[in-house]
């Protein structure tokens, strides 16, 4: 049985990788990547020399088959993407779909089966919370907020609702959705986590008013990866 290995890197920190991911990385026949540079980087620190093979968002179904026949040839496969956990908010998501629909079709004998594995460690979105002291015990993840439709409504919903929620943001977006939470949700709390695990990692916690006050004055500090939590 052939098994494929979904596994989380750092998201900054060089030194966030588990010690099961490295044997993985080692052991598996070929390791498919998002972007087979930025991967190099963490391979070349570990001295794992092994065999890469992209697969991004834009791959195409030939490569999903592709990987389906290494694997019904026995074949031990990674995923990891450019940073953090595979699949949230990151390709891997439909190939992992694909897998588990193949594999359990009646065509594929057993012999054939694969095994997926997840090998867990850092994912931006699970970082960000656990240092936010915002309440976790209920949360919902929003990934990145749509730019057009639904955007508005996605707003009101996060105003009304008693519970946390979180999205990725980009630098280029940050002010904007400041904009909107001061429009539709005033009176939340809002934590966003900045390039976490990094050296110039930071949490700032306030209302959307005084978090975009201090973006306006601190202009170095709307660069970089930001995490938004937005709670009561
Ligand atoms: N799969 C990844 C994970 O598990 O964290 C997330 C990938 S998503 C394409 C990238 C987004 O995650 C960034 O645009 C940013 O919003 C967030 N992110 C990633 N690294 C981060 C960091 N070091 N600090 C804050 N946010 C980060």
């Amino acid at each position: 049985m052939s098994k494929f290995y979904v596994v989380a890197t750092p998201i900054g920190n060089m030194g966030d990788i588990t010690i099961r991911a490295i044997e993985i990385l080692k052991n598996v026949d070929i390791i498919l990547c998002e972007d087979t540079r930025q991967t190099k980087k963490i391979l070349d620190k570990y001295g794992i020399k092994k065999e890469t093979m992209s697969y991004h968002t834009h791959s195409k179904l030939s490569k999903i088959d592709k990987i389906l026949k290494l694997l019904q040839e026995g074949k031990n496969l990674a995923l990891v993407s450019d940073a953090g956990t595979p699949t949230i908010s990151d390709p891997g998501a439909m190939l992992v779909s694909k897998i588990k629909e193949h594999f359990n079709s009646a065509k594929v004998v057993l012999a054939e089966a694969v095994q997926i594995i997840p090998i867990p460690g850092p994912s931006a979105v699970i970082a960000a919370l656990s240092a936010s002291g915002l309440p976790t015990h209920e949360f919902t993840f929003l990934g990145f907020l749509p730019h057009k439709k639904g955007r508005e409504t996605l707003f009101k919903e996060i105003a009304e609702a008693k519970r946390t929620f979180v999205f990725y943001e980009s630098p280029h977006r940050i002010l904007k959705t400041l904009e909107s939470l001061i429009k539709f949700c005033p009176i939340k709390k809002v934590c966003i986590a900045r390039e976490l695990t990094k050296i110039y990692e930071e949490f700032k916690t306030g209302s959307p008013a005084e978090i975009l006050e201090y973006f306006n004055k601190n202009l170095d500090k709307q660069r970089g990866e930001f995490t938004v939590i937005v709670s009561y």
